[in-house]
């Protein structure tokens, strides 16, 4: 947990399941001919920057000012938030709106960077940027502790006296549930220092992983020699050809098992390092900590994992019919990651025919979110092609004064019409939120930050079925959405499970060993693939090396998401009396209450089995309708 909220967020707010997507990337495309610079690029595919600022001078006219706030913002308050309700109001009012004034210096600067990376003026801007960052979060950062020294009953007056103040409620009770977790000034003082020998762990492991660990070669599909990496390994793994997919595993894991010591000992000495932190905060568990920054009760953690368990035999059942669909003996490890249906002719698509494709596929969303997404269209929100020094991959970013922007490297497959769709959720979500709450309640929690994403996507699966002219289509899509379930709902939640083992032996004084840890994820595996996984030896570093786990408690967040957007999506699709209007209701809310209520009131209740069962039975669904398919 965090003393106080920083006022501005200094990264970008990527988003998960493009983090996830990372990791599981496809070989990307080779890329033909020059890539095009901005220039060669109509207008209208680039987004436009000025909706922020005319030009770089207002730019600079603004950054002066926001220091000179910098500066004044203290002088103002500092040792006056306990004298009245008014003057309270005065400084969370003023600081909530230098918070979204910041955002377009922000946003402004990262996204000019993100058109040409190669720009000096360019990355200094982006740099001066965070630096003042850093001087506003200084300027603000006394006010978390001033306003609990306040007591708690007179601001809990103070709040139902002052009608101008009730604005702030839900933010003032966030700050007064932290108070008993805040040591006194020499425990924070201590606190504080411990930070960089905590990340001492995570930092080595990373070195290890990324630099000094010697991978071996292996020999590709055409016969080529190719030194592994991970992210080689994740492409291959993927590969029809069994031979790459395994020599890529063994070699993989052969490049792990001499370090299995050392990398099972930092993951020890990371998990430890939560142990300490959440002692010395008074939780009485690391996953109780974990989950109180967002107010997310463990019974939504325990809740996912129990239910997962209760559904297993449909992964079971999964796992026979993608070793019936490869037509091996034996399923391994190195057999689940390859489409169980080859991928049919791809069809090309231009960005036209993609914003059409999103347009129709989202129409069960209503008229008020077309609305929208067409502005988004029309408005030059988007930048959508790849050119020169641009940055890659795909994210939503914006600004509350102004509105949500997405960055894409559109390149016409169809997996890139389904990026879209999901970019346009997270857009959408910020620009209902921007437009329905005030500044301090203008974002959203992490925890149902790919909630509107995900529902995007599962709408686009009925339409992208509907559209299947050919048996293999049809089977080519149920198996990519089956298998998003797969990676994102089981198999984080095998994580999330055995991430809660590996801290609750920690915490119960039982020693860490390499042989101990690999033989926790291996059962862990087995119980969730069943008796049709063959699980290999070399699979005992499989767990170890995932960099996930010096996160504590974080990937649990996919498949409950997942599992939100499934209960939202399948009722609107059902056309659900209320579901439409409550999921408005949801992209409306922002963070003016705790992400569980505005989940709640959507229709989503996260401490009941009732989302993940829901997500489950459209897993059933789809397994179903792949095996009427195949028969068909
Ligand atoms: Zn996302």
């Amino acid at each position: 947990m965090k003393t106080h909220r920083p006022f501005v967020a200094l990264t970008l707010a990527l988003c998960l399941t493009g983090l996830l997507a990372a990791q599981l990337a496809l070989a990307a495309p080779p890329t033909t001919g020059e890539v095009p610079t901005r220039d060669q690029i109509e207008d209208k595919y680039k987004w436009d920057l000025t909706d922020i600022y005319a030009d770089r001078e207002a730019w600079e006219k603004d950054f002066k000012r926001m220091q000179g706030i910098a500066e004044s913002f203290p002088k103002k308050y500092k040792g006056k938030l306990t004298n009245s309700p008014d003057i309270l109001y005065g400084a969370l009012q003023d600081s909530a709106q230098v918070g979204v004034e910041f955002g377009k210096i922000m946003v402004y600067a990262h996204q000019t960077l993100h058109e040409d990376g190669n720009v000096p003026t360019s990355q200094e801007m982006a740099k001066r940027a965070i630096g003042l960052a850093t001087k506003l979060n200084e300027a603000t950062s006394w006010m978390e502790p001033e306003i609990l020294s306040i007591p708690e009953e007179t601001l809990r007056s103070w709040i139902t006296s002052s009608p101008k103040l009730a604005l702030y409620e839900h933010h003032l009770d966030n700050i007064i549930r932290g108070k008993a977790h805040i040591l006194d000034a020499r425990g924070e003082e201590l606190l504080a220092m411990t930070g960089q020998m905590g990340a001492a762990a995570n930092e080595a492991y990373t070195s290890l992983c990324d630099v000094d660990l010697p991978f071996p070669t292996i020999k590709d599909e055409n016969g080529n020699d190719v030194e592994l990496s991970e992210t080689r390994h994740y492409m291959f793994r993927t590969y029809p050809d069994r031979r790459v997919r395994k020599d890529s595993f063994m070699g993989t894991m052969s490049a792990y098992m001499p370090f299995k010591n050392t990398i099972a000992a930092l993951l020890a000495g990371s998990i430890h390092g939560d142990v300490f932190t959440t002692k010395a905060r008074h939780f009485d568990a690391t996953l109780e900590a974990a989950l109180f920054g967002p107010n997310i009760p463990v019974s939504v953690y325990d809740n996912l994992v129990k239910t997962i368990n209760k559904n297993l035999p449909l992964l079971h059942r999964y796992a026979k019919l993608r070793k019936k669909m490869l037509g091996v003996d034996e399923l391994h490890i190195y057999d689940l990651y390859c489409p169980m249906v080859p991928k049919p002719q791809e069809e090309q698509y231009t960005y036209e025919q993609a914003k059409d494709m999103v347009l129709t596929g989202l129409e069960p969303l209503g008229e008020e979110y077309l609305t929208a997404v067409r502005k988004a269209f029309e408005n030059r929100w988007i930048d959508v092609y790849e050119t020169k020094n641009k940055r890659s991959g795909a994210y939503s970013w914006g600004t509350y004064l102004v509105h949500p922007y997405m960055l894409l490297n559109f390149n016409g497959t169809f997996d890139y019409v389904g990026t879209l769709a999901h970019e346009m959720g997270h857009a959408m979500h910020s620009y209902f939120t921007f437009l329905n709450r005030p500044p301090v309640y203008g974002s959203y929690a992490t925890f149902v930050a790919e909630v509107a994403s995900t529902t995007n996507e599962i709408v686009m699966q009925e339409y992208w079925l509907q559209r299947a002219k050919t048996k293999e289509e049809k089977l080519f899509l149920l198996d990519q959405f089956l298998d998003s379930i797969r990676q994102t709902v089981f198999r984080q939640t095998m994580f999330a499970e055995f991430e809660r083992a590996m801290h609750q032996a920690a915490e119960a004084g039982e020693a860490l060993t390499a042989e101990r840890l690999g033989k926790m994820y291996m059962n862990t595996m087995q119980k969730y693939y069943g008796p049709t996984l063959v699980m290999d030896p070399e699979a005992e570093v499989y767990g170890l090396r995932i960099s996930h786990f010096f996160r504590a408690f974080y990937v649990y967040q996919y498949a409950t998401s997942y599992s939100a957007a499934a209960t939202l999506a399948v009722g609107i699709l059902d056309e659900k009396p209320g579901a439409l209007e409550n999921y408005l209701g949801f992209l409306k809310a922002g963070s003016s209450e705790y992400p569980i209520d505005t989940l709640k009131k959507a229709g989503v209740d996260m401490t009941t089995p009732k989302p993940i069962e829901d997500c489950m039975k459209r897993f059933e669904t789809l397994l179903d309708r792949f095996e009427e398919t195949l028969e068909s």
